[in-house]
């Protein structure tokens, strides 16, 4: 199928409350410079080098996800553009994204990445750890921040219990934390299961693939 097919295949399954992110790592600008075309403005990115080259040869108003593991000293590169970073897995990477984010007189808005898959996974944050984050935000830590949203990736497995099991998880949480304060967007879903993903309660989903054909190796 071509791109557009792809493109449009995927965004009629998508009730209209459900935003798109399209995850364009690995793949060239020609091809996201097509789907923006079509009339998408949200794209995802695993890898700040990756970003930082394709950045200046695209429209001015794409929205950024970053969605891989972001290293602190890194965090530079992005704060003057980045949309939404997905990917906060600890304090440290809190307080660098603030600090970076006041540098340029901006909020920079976060997901908290949380740990659900049963899978050994190396990144994301455990149900209390964000708990305490979201808490400290509440309290005023973090003013150049805003969190917005959780994001979590369930195993990779046919086993579609398991996966909605994980994903109830996410949405019990996020139910939880809005209580609190309120929280816009439930990043769950990629490819494979995002219409599980939004059976659970996903509003974003994060498709790379299935738009843009098979990457040429896994990340
Ligand atoms: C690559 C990636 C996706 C998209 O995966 P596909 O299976 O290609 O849809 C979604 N989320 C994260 C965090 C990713 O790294």
């Amino acid at each position: 199928m071509s791109l557009q097919e792809n493109y449009h295949n995927i965004k009629s399954q998508l009730p209209d409350t459900v935003e798109l992110v399209a995850v364009s790592k690995t793949h060239p600008v020609a091809a996201i410079q097509e789907v923006y075309d079509f009339g998408q403005k949200v794209f995802g990115e695993n890898k700040v080098q990756e970003l930082t080259e394709k950045y200046p040869q695209l429209p001015k108003d794409i929205q950024w996800h970053l969605i891989g593991h972001l290293q602190t000293n890194k965090v530079k590169y992005i704060a003057e553009y980045i949309d939404t970073i997905q990917s906060v897995d600890s304090e440290k990477l809190l307080n660098e994204i603030n600090k970076e984010a006041a540098k340029n007189n901006r909020t920079i808005k976060v997901f908290l990445q949380v740990k659900i898959a049963e899978e050994d996974s190396k990144f994301g944050l455990d149900i209390s750890e964000a708990e305490n984050l979201f808490q400290k935000f509440i309290s005023g830590d973090f003013p150049n921040i805003e969190i917005t949203g959780l994001m979590g990736m369930a195993t990779f497995t046919e086993d579609e219990d398991q996966i909605k099991k994980e994903f109830s998880v996410l949405k019990n949480l996020f139910d939880k934390l809005n209580e609190k304060h309120t929280l816009k967007t439930l990043s769950m879903g990629m490819s494979d299961d995002f219409p599980v993903a939004i059976e659970c309660g996903a509003n974003s989903v994060r498709v790379g693939s299935a738009i843009f054909g098979r990457r040429d190796y896994s990340q």
